[in-house]
């Protein structure tokens, strides 16, 4: 029986070098087997049965329009409040079964994971336009998850330390909470969607998951290795729809319990305000986990090891095409080296290639048509707002290709500096001074992520007490946080700083029940 204390210590999964020949055979052969199961008709899960639905709306290659990934169930609002109830049902059961068991099926899904770990990533290659090595960080964050959650889900089920009142035997038990709605992003598709089902299912709740709309069959994949690991279908429903449609339902619906969100300001405000409201037979207040947007800066301060710091933004700025809600959107730089860095950035943005994902270019197509509209009008804005000294092109006719873009000599509330745009776009702004420069960082509603590059102690002394934001990186780039090590989420408008991939994160999952007994 798999225990706390004889379980290893939990270390994060090591990445592969796909400049090694055989390393990229291995990944193209993926791909090539993920592909030849392309263009079938998928089925929800829904109280433990597969389940169609009248229409389908098709998961599609962002790089390549004419590759249907595959066909997925537009699910009804009536089959939303079904998967909610049956949900609910089967909590009944599945919150009596041992913590041990369920951090076992959870350690016996991450092994599956590992041993099909380039499937997975080849999924996201052609689903979501990520390269070898963001699609690898993608599945081996999945992995560390299940690995972090399996170890966490036992500790919490140690008994607690409490002072022992004189005649009395004073105990304190977490228990599941219910019914999970988990709706996650499409950018990271594995990560993200494994990391908030397992943390809900490993601490005794069942789950309804609904998957981006852009992404559902890596969200398939995943639900179909839980259940062969052993988590009953019962106590994962998988619905496919869209969030609109059915997000509201099971967001209102009495029966749930918590929602654990990870996607946009917009989204995640609807979801707040809709989960606050009471309905009639509701019994309990909602729990809301809501991981949302960010407007990210590195500041580099005149002291810095300059070529790291422009290779900090490069990396932060366009790896996944800037979809992470982790990315450098601004470059806020110290007047004295202003020039010289922003020149540094431009040269090392023109080396990197664009083209389709499964070629393993330095950054594939953005996610879809509307994002890539999207982006190319904040491009438009940005001619407007500050001088364009790179990029700002589509660079196909097909497939939702993007030249990185970057955008000088912008004013600190200009829109593209203060708005997300989930894209490959970097604002550079002047700073007079590094007083000037954390106003800057600090003045928008976000406060996710941020890099401080500088050589001097008290510069970054001062970055950790005054820079806001949930993850702070000092002379290294803002994204890439590793589960166990950089425990992940923001403030202010960028949610409610869960902190995924830290020791206080399946506490959220878990309400606490304090027994005392007069001996
Ligand atoms: P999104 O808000 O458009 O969608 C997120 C999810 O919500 C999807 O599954 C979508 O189908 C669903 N949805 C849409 N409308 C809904 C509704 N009315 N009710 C319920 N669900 C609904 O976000 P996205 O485009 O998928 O992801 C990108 C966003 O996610 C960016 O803003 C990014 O910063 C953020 N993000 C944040 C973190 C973090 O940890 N803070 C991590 C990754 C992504």
């Amino acid at each position: 029986m798999t225990s706390f204390k004889t379980l290893p210590d939990y270390a994060p999964e090591k990445y592969h070098d796909f400049s090694i020949p055989e390393n990229r055979a291995a990944m193209e052969k993926a791909i090539a087997k993920i592909r030849s199961g392309f263009g079938k008709k998928y089925a929800n899960i829904i109280n433990g049965k597969e389940t169609g639905a009248e229409k389908y709306f098709a998961s599609v290659n962002p790089g390549k329009s004419s590759e249907i990934i595959g066909h997925f169930p537009l699910a009804t609002a009536d089959q939303a409040v079904e998967a909610v109830e049956s949900a609910w049902k089967a909590f009944q059961t599945w919150s009596k079964t041992t913590p041990e068991h369920r951090a076992e099926l959870l350690l016996t899904a991450a092994r599956l994971m590992k041993e099909r770990r380039h499937e997975f990533s080849a999924m996201m290659i052609l689903e979501a336009g990520k390269n070898f090595a963001e699609a690898e960080a993608d599945t081996a964050e999945a992995i560390d998850f299940m690995e972090f959650y399996a170890r966490e889900a036992l500790r919490y089920a140690q008994p607690s330390e409490l002072y022992q009142m004189p005649g009395e035997k004073d105990e304190m038990f977490y228990l599941p909470m219910g019914v999970i709605v988990v709706i996650p992003p499409w950018n990271f598709p594995c990560a993200i969607l494994t990391g908030m089902t397992v943390a809900a299912l490993v601490t005794g709740n069942t789950v309804v998951l609904k998957p981006a709309s852009d992404t559902p069959a890596i969200g398939h994949m995943v639900a179909e290795l839980l259940y062969e690991a052993g988590f009953p279908k019962a106590v994962l429903n998988f619905v496919s729809g869209s969030g609109g449609t059915i997000g509201d339902t099971l967001v209102a619906h009495p029966k749930t319990r918590m929602i654990a969100f990870t996607g946009s300001l917009d989204v995640g405000l609807r979801i707040n305000e809709l989960a606050s409201k009471v309905q009639p037979g509701q019994i309990w207040l909602k729990r809301i986990v809501a991981e949302l947007g960010g407007k990210d800066a590195i500041i580099v301060n005149k002291d810095a090891d300059l070529e790291s710091a422009a290779q900090g933004i490069v990396a932060s700025a366009f790896g996944f095409q800037g979809q992470k809600c982790s990315a450098c959107s601004r470059a806020i730089i110290h007047r004295d080296v202003y020039d010289q860095v922003l020149n540094r950035v431009v040269e090392l943005t023109s080396k990197l290639t664009v083209g389709d994902a499964a070629t393993n270019p330095n950054m594939g197509p953005v996610s879809s048509e509307r994002a890539m509209k999207t982006i190319l009008q904040y491009i438009e804005t940005g001619r407007k707002e500050g001088r364009l000294v790179f990029g700002g092109n589509r660079v196909s006719e097909d497939g939702y290709y993007l030249a990185p873009t970057i955008i000088a000599d912008v004013k600190p509330d200009a829109v593209i500096a203060q708005e997300e745009i989930f894209g490959p776009v970097l604002a550079v702004i002047k700073a007079e001074n590094f007083d000037h420069a954390l106003e800057i960082a600090n003045g928008t509603k976000y406060g996710l992520t941020g890099a401080v590059y500088s050589a001097d102690p008290q510069i970054l002394q001062r970055a950790k007490d005054e820079f806001f934001v949930g993850n702070l990186y000092l002379n290294r780039k803002c994204t890439g946080a590793m589960v166990g090590s950089h425990p992940f989420g923001g403030f202010n408008m960028s949610g409610t700083d869960s902190k995924a991939g830290g020791k206080d994160y399946l506490l959220l999952f878990l309400q606490a029940k304090s027994v005392a007994t007069k001996l």
